[in-house]
């Protein structure tokens, strides 16, 4: 698989260290899973389930949008309901929100470069 670059960005993305990784962008502090409605309406149909039950079961209000439920794994660490811990990877990933497919290159670690190596082994330097 090929580094990922994007404009703007001081760092790159390197696929290949997921294979490493047990899953650091989906534990860790609790944070906001952004889910839109139309990622809402796709995931209620791929696990088959109305759009009421999913919002009840997985999904929490954050003001007026909606963010992903999380699992408590230990103080200041938590899991994404949607990440298989047996197997460390998403169990939803053909329908995961676009805050999970645009990781790494957010906003706020256009400055950061340092936190998101942190975090990420897939990280390289440009
Ligand atoms: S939806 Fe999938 S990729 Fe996104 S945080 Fe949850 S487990 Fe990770």
């Amino acid at each position: 698989m090929n580094i990922v670059k994007k404009e703007g960005f001081d760092f790159a993305f390197n696929p290949k260290g997921c294979e490493t990784c047990e899953g650091n962008c989906c534990i860790g502090e609790s944070g906001n899973i952004w889910i839109s409605k139309e990622e809402m309406k796709n995931l209620s149909e791929y696990l088959n389930i109305s759009l009421d039950e999913l919002r009840v079961k997985y999904l929490e209000k954050r003001g007026y949008k909606y963010s992903i439920k999380e699992i408590k794994l230990a103080e200041d660490n938590y899991a994404c309901f949607f990440f298989d811990l047996k197997k460390k990877q998403c169990s939803i990933y053909d329908v995961r929100p676009i805050q999970c497919r645009t990781f790494p290159f957010w906003e706020y670690f256009k400055t950061r470069k340092d936190e998101v190596k942190e975090e990420c082994p897939a990280i390289v330097e440009l």
